[in-house]
């Protein structure tokens, strides 16, 4: 391995140690509950928030099937804006 290849190497060694796990709730998301909900990355987090919002919802839970149309009548804008926004947050939640 050259000296550049370890560099790049080490720097993402580094970049994955310093990110941190974070985490919310499902009603901070739209949701209807207080469970948590955690990831490294807005990606993740939205996914284990979607995931968990359909395992409510096919166990009949009325509340989430509520969240879940209240998002759908956003417009498509409000949508990528509330999404942008959950985004720009991300950093300043709390540590999990
Ligand atoms: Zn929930």
């Amino acid at each position: 391995m050259n000296i550049l290849e370890s560099i790049v190497v080490l720097k993402e060694i580094l970049i994955i140690s310093i990110k941190n796990m974070k985490k919310t709730t499902c009603r901070e998301l739209r949701g209807s509950c207080d469970v948590e909900i955690s990831g490294e990355t807005p990606e993740e987090m939205g996914e284990n928030s979607k995931k968990h919002v359909m395992e409510m919802v096919h166990s009949g839970d009325e509340g989430h099937k509520a969240a879940i149309e209240s998002m759908q009548q956003l417009s498509k804008e409000e949508q990528m804006k509330w999404y942008e926004d959950f985004k720009s947050n991300f950093d300043s939640l709390p540590d999990a």
